[in-house]
């Protein structure tokens, strides 16, 4: 069973309960960076604003949805004003609410770009949902127009700012673990029929671009290195309509400069629990859950020494460290990572991967 996936659903189920995350005090003194949520899904609704609501940074000013009577209800838990309820259409008004400093987005894949785009012209700031965007040609658009609009971008790729990530990655880059030969990672759950994400066009491409780029996001992230080659395999097993616009299992191997190997598979077929496993010349370490809201886990050891986990960290704290991360730079004028140029990286490497997979179909 896919505990993200699963993690997902618990949420969903106690999205009630989130009401009830105490909001964090701030000095009176201290400025808040003031949000507006774009798209009023899962991730925004599960994770994203509960956690704005337990940051000390952070605000819920606006909220962007299709749906008015969704929006009203949440509009009247946050202490959001009537007023500052948009449709997509109306979006654009944006820029002339000065209680507005950055937009989340939280939409389908299909709309990362244009929506990040019309916020950069309104003069917002954007943290954006991975992946950045379904193509390379809307990632580079999108860095260039928060660029000429002198705006910050960010994607969401929370396990980078996670501490037990970054306790792996310097295991890894302090050459405790020796060299590192190869890993082995999976991520992928059972999609039901109706969902966007089978949509080409609103998902951009199938779990690759979902859930697998969690694995290929952490392989260049914790290896630190570019891959050098990558090649492809997918398929569809299930022959029951829902695979008829993107893929259903794709795997991949990516051989870095170094020399290390990365194994990667991910599914829309099967439930696999997020994990990656490492192997070095010095020890081994095991991360699973490797991406889950819940928190995530490592086992290890370097010769016959168990590595503790540093992080004993739960819900919502990876998302409240994303959003103190941003709004804390947007703040201080400083630079958030992972920057757009990052979501662009995987961006490249995805096109590769569906090459190499099509060039072997
Ligand atoms: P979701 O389906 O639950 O929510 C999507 C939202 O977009 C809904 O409010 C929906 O009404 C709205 N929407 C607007 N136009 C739409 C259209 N034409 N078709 C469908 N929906 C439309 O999706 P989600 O699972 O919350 O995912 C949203 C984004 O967040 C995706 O890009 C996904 O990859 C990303 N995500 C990130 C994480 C993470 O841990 N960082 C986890 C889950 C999802």
């Amino acid at each position: 069973m896919n505990l993200t996936r699963r993690n997902f659903n618990r949420l969903a189920i106690t999205s009630a309960a989130t009401a009830l995350i105490p909001r964090a005090s701030a000095q009176s003194s201290e400025r808040r960076l003031r949000y507006a949520i774009v798209g009023l899904g899962r991730i925004s609704v599960n994770c994203f604003m509960p956690a704005i609501r337990a940051s000390s940074t952070s605000e819920i000013t606006a909220l962007v949805s299709g749906s008015p009577e969704k929006a009203r209800r949440l509009a009247s838990q946050y202490g959001v004003p009537e007023s500052s309820i948009y449709s997509y259409e109306q979006f654009d008004r944006i820029r002339e609410n000065a209680e507005i400093d950055a937009v989340y987005i939280g939409l389908p894949n299909g709309m990362h770009a244009e929506y990040t785009i019309r916020a950069a012209h309104a003069g917002k700031h954007v943290l954006c949902e991975k992946p950045m965007a379904t193509t390379e040609e809307e990632a580079r658009a999108m860095i260039v127009a928060c660029r000429h609009a002198r705006r910050k971008l960010m994607i969401g790729y929370r396990c980078q700012l996670e501490a037990t990530t970054l306790h792996v990655k310097q295991l890894i880059q302090s050459g405790q673990l020796g060299k590192i030969h190869s890993i082995e990672s999976a991520n992928g759950f059972n999609t039901p029929a109706g969902e966007w994400r089978l949509n080409r066009k609103l998902a951009g491409g199938g779990p690759l671009l979902d859930v697998g780029i969690y694995l290929l996001n952490a392989c260049r992230f914790l290896l630190g290195e570019e891959p050098a080659r990558v090649s492809a395999f997918s398929s569809v097993i299930d022959r029951d309509g829902r695979f008829d616009q993107v893929e259903e299992t794709i795997a991949w191997t990516m051989k870095f400069p170094t020399g290390t190997i990365a194994t990667c598979s991910t599914s829309y077929g099967a439930d696999m629990e997020g994990f990656y496993r490492i192997h070095g010349s010095k020890g081994v370490i095991t991360v699973q859950p490797a991406f889950s809201y819940l928190g995530i886990r490592m086992v290890g050891q370097i010769g016959e020494e168990p590595i503790d986990d540093p992080d004993k960290a739960s819900f919502p704290d990876e998302f409240i460290r994303e959003t103190d991360h941003f709004s804390r730079c947007v703040l201080e004028d400083r630079q958030p990572g992972p920057s757009g140029e990052e979501g662009l990286k995987d961006m490249e490497w995805i096109a590769q991967i569906y090459k190499s997979a099509a060039a072997q179909s």
